[in-house]
């Protein structure tokens, strides 16, 4: 029997619980594996959910307490519903419009990550209309680790970041441009790193980038925001990773490249979305039939990449688990879902438990990435109903409605 069985037969499948308590374990183990005084920025992408977003802002009254990163209307909207301080946010993405950075600016965001020239000077315009001066990160597209240091280097082509090796060519414009100020650098050279030495590995290797980029380009670091990379399973067993040595392997690269960071000059942030999400959603299915076809088995789902679609809308396929608490599994199957595509696999030939219609499995570790990277209207079903607990109290209970709604028009174009 599934610990949530009384909240899949009460609300029905597919659902999402989220247990809040997980949420707040993550983030508390996260800013101890951080040098004290670090900024954490919670990507709301991997779950915008406002119950969630906020438990991730709250801290437990010593300073703990995340910061958003967000990048769309949407995100901005589940942001401030969450409670977070706009003077908090930063906005990210290679394709900020003006409308968004209007509106942005109009709810009180002030720092923005900046991905090209065009970018700050989108930023800067929308500024100066609302009187004010934003404070940008320059996003680097730096060079991959194991390159030489220094600025003339290279990386990989991306629509993130300036070219490091293009900065010094285009910062004297960007400082010319009115209504933004340059105030430090924004890199994100990695997700969901599992080994601690590879990740202490690249902020060694960011630290010397934008040290380098600070003294030869004179560039004023208020805010080094180094990314994140915190890792945590998908849809799979298992714990969010940890990070033992990172915090003083940190201040000690902090302290040889950049010294001025224990007076807060700079201001020395993060980002994370799974690592403070992902352990605390399990993600309920139930079983609509258990099919042979040519000596393989297929169980049915009543939710496929319309529920958990990151999976295969990331272009990956996870073996994503499925359990039955206490149940060993005894055969192995493909996990699909209900929609007419093929590509609705969430598992190929997975280990599973002895499954039937009408039971319901479990995906654990399935609160990062979730609805919001699924492929809610394809097939035209609802979206899974998301539960949001605490223990044995029910915070919320929603579920993401999607709709058409005509827009004014004339009758001919
Ligand atoms: C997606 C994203 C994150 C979060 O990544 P996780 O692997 O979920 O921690 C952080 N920063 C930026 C800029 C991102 O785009």
């Amino acid at each position: 029997m599934n610990r949530y069985a009384e909240l899949a037969e009460r609300f029905g499948t597919p659902l999402y619980v989220y247990d809040l308590d997980e949420v707040e374990a993550a983030r508390a183990e996260l800013f101890e594996a951080l040098p004290e005084g670090s900024h954490v920025y919670y990507a709301l992408k991997a779950n915008p959910h406002p119950d969630i977003a906020r438990a991730v802002r709250e801290g437990a009254g010593d300073g703990a307490a995340c910061r958003a990163e967000i990048s769309s209307g949407g995100e901005l909207a589940a942001a401030m519903e969450a409670g977070f301080d706009p003077a908090d946010c930063l906005y990210t993405g290679p394709g900020k419009t003006t409308a968004e950075l209007e509106d942005a600016l109009t709810a009180g965001v002030r720092t923005f990550s900046t991905d090209s020239v065009t970018d700050v000077r989108r930023v800067g315009a929308a500024a100066v209309r609302h009187g004010l001066v934003a404070d940008c990160l320059l996003r680097v597209n730096g060079a991959q680790a194991g390159a030489t240091t220094g600025i003339r280097m290279t990386g990989r082509p991306s629509q993130f970041g300036f070219d490091i090796e293009q900065l010094p060519e285009a910062l004297p414009e960007l400082r010319r441009t009115e209504g933004v100020r340059p105030a430090g650098l924004h890199f994100f050279p990695l997700s969901n790193a599992e080994d601690e030495a590879g990740l202490i590995g690249e902020f060694a290797h960011t630290l010397v980038q934008a040290a380098t980029i600070e003294e030869e380009l004179d560039l004023p670091l208020t805010v080094l925001d180094l990314g994140g990379g915190f890792a945590a399973p998908y849809g799979v067993p298992g714990a969010r990773s940890s990070y033992p040595k990172l915090r003083a392997e940190l201040r000690s690269l902090l302290d040889t490249h950049l010294p001025g960071w224990r007076d807060g000059a700079p201001a020395v942030a993060f980002e994370s979305g799974r690592y403070l999400v992902a352990c605390a959603g399990t993600l309920l299915l139930g079983v609509t039939n258990v099919k042979e076809s040519r000596a393989r088995t297929f169980v049915v789902l009543d939710g496929g990449i319309n529920a958990f679609g990151g999976l295969s809308g990331l272009g990956r396929l996870l073996p994503a688990a499925v359990g039955l608490d206490g149940a060993p599994s005894v055969t192995t199957a493909s996990l699909v879902g209900p929609l007419c595509t093929p590509g609705d696999v969430l598992g190929r030939e997975v280990d599973v438990p002895l499954l039937r219609p009408g039971d319901v499995v479990a995906v654990p570790n399935a609160g990062a990435y979730g609805v919001s990277a699924s492929l809610l209207a394809f097939l035209g079903r609802p979206a899974p109903a998301e539960v949001v607990v605490r223990g044995r109290e029910i915070v919320s209970a929603s579920r993401l409605e999607y709709r058409r709604s005509p827009l004014p028009t004339e009758p001919t174009w």
